[in-house]
């Protein structure tokens, strides 16, 4: 096995969950691995994001129609979508991607990466925790969708073909049936689509840090630094610089999220990678719960966290610097109110993170030519579900295995030829 007999150790930038994926994958196939982060593990977009293992995410985030619809949605504040309008001119050469990304052709091609990445991704999860005693955060569970009308169903039917597509059978549900099943839905929201066997996580924040917390307890090196630059040895990686010292490295793997691009920067390559912003509401001691996590008709995951109702997603496009809006939050707290009429709890917490995405809505999870630089970043929506899979994958080609997928799509290389 290619991976043990390493000389110098393997440096792992970035312990959100695909950073610390990859260290556990890279750990267990006996590699020597640092990982670091400037932050403690499980704080950026790994800390605040739905939890929900999203095995039914197989559509990708520019669909067939969006060109037209994008304008109006920025402009209307019942739509998910918002912007930070000083930022957009900054935005013009992903965003135009991404629209061109949202051509049915390139669409349907997209559509074919994704689900590889999702649709085993609870039995990913439950491989990555094997044996860690964090066994018990993973979560069976069923998803369902709520909607107002079956109308606003039918408008999905995109995404609801490239699920069917995938092998996922919705049943949807109108009438009383919707509240025998889920007591806290309300009158407004009049048609729920259930799918069966997806999963959760409660405090996806935790679990990674856990994760992390088991990678040291076996020997993993964790440094707590900021990595500033890179040094090569011809066209080979061979150190890493931080703000705690230099490590000396055979490979190393940028798996920093949104903090990836200037990262690649430093290495001179340029990466189109954007912060799709989203937000979640926490009510804290609710007095009632969903019973399965829920998606608010494609707005923002409703999951139950034991006594906290998380509510998180909407995309705003406004890069890292500027703060939080209120037009996020406002939605999600208003479709609350109207979907859960009888939810009372004791107070509420707000956040905001950084999804790290690409104008393909596909991640970059290989080698850059063969320079011993890996990538496993630009999860945009569904880092948490395929970041296990994901780590696992780089193991397998720093190690030497086999890996059984076709690669191609996801090829870093892809934006830098
Ligand atoms: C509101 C919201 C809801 C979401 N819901 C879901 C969901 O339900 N299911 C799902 O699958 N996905 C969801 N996502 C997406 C998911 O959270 C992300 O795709 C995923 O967390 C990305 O993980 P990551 O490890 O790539 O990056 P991150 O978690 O952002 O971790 C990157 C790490 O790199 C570190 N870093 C960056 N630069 C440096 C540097 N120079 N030196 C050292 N360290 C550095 C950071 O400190 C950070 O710890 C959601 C996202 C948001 C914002």
């Amino acid at each position: 096995m290619a991976g043990s007999i390493q000389s110098k150790p393997i440096v792992v930038v970035g312990a959100g969950i695909c950073g610390v994926s990859t260290a556990l994958w890279l750990q267990r196939y006996e590699c020597d691995v640092i990982l670091i982060d400037k932050d403690a593990p499980g704080q950026a977009a790994s800390y605040g994001n739905a939890g929900l293992i999203a095995q039914w995410a197989v559509a990708p985030t520019a669909t067939p129609g969006l060109w037209h619809e994008a304008p109006r949605m920025l402009l209307d504040k019942d739509s998910a979508l918002f912007a930070k309008w000083s930022y957009l001119p900054k935005m013009i050469p992903w965003l135009t991607q991404f629209l061109l990304n949202s051509q049915t052709v390139r669409a349907n091609k997209i559509a074919q990466a994704l689900p590889n990445l999702v649709v085993d991704a609870v039995d990913q999860h439950r491989a990555l925790v094997a044996g860690t005693g964090v066994e018990d955060r993973i979560n069976d569970s069923k998803l369902r969708y709520i909607y107002p009308t079956l109308r606003d169903y039918e408008n999905d039917a995109y995404s609801w073909g490239l699920k069917r597509a995938a092998g996922f059978k919705p049943r949807v549900i109108t009438g009383p049936e919707i509240q025998e099943l889920e007591p806290i839905v309300g009158p407004k929201m009049t048609c729920m689509v259930e799918l069966d066997g997806q999963g959760h996580i409660h405090n996806p924040g935790d679990y990674v840090a856990r994760l992390a917390q088991v990678f040291t307890e076996r020997g993993g090196r964790f440094i707590a630094a900021e990595v500033k630059d890179f040094e090569r040895d011809g066209n080979k990686i061979s150190k890493v610089h931080t703000t705690q010292g230099s490590f000396a490295c055979s490979r190393v793997v940028i798996t920093s999220g949104i903090g990836s691009k200037p990262l690649m920067a430093r290495l001179g390559l340029s990466v189109p990678l954007e912060a799709e912003r989203g937000y979640h509401v926490l009510f804290k001691r609710p007095s009632i719960l969903p019973n399965h996590p829920m998606m608010a008709a494609g707005k923002f995951g409703i999951t139950p966290m034991g006594d906290v109702l998380r509510c998180a997603g909407t995309v705003e496009l406004g890069g890292t610097h500027l703060g939080p809006s209120s037009g996020p939050i406002a939605l999600i707290r208003k479709f609350v109110r109207d979907a859960f009429p009888t939810l009372e709890y004791l107070s509420t917490e707000e956040w905001m993170g950084f999804r790290p995405s690409t104008p393909d809505s596909l991640p970059l999870i290989g080698e850059i030519d063969q320079s011993g630089i890996f990538t496993c970043f630009g999860h945009q929506h569904i880092g948490l579900t395929a970041g296990p899979k994901s780590g696992r994958m780089i193991a397998d080609m720093i190690s030497g295995r086999r890996v059984n997928y076709d690669m191609a799509a996801y090829d870093p290389n892809r934006f830098l030829r």
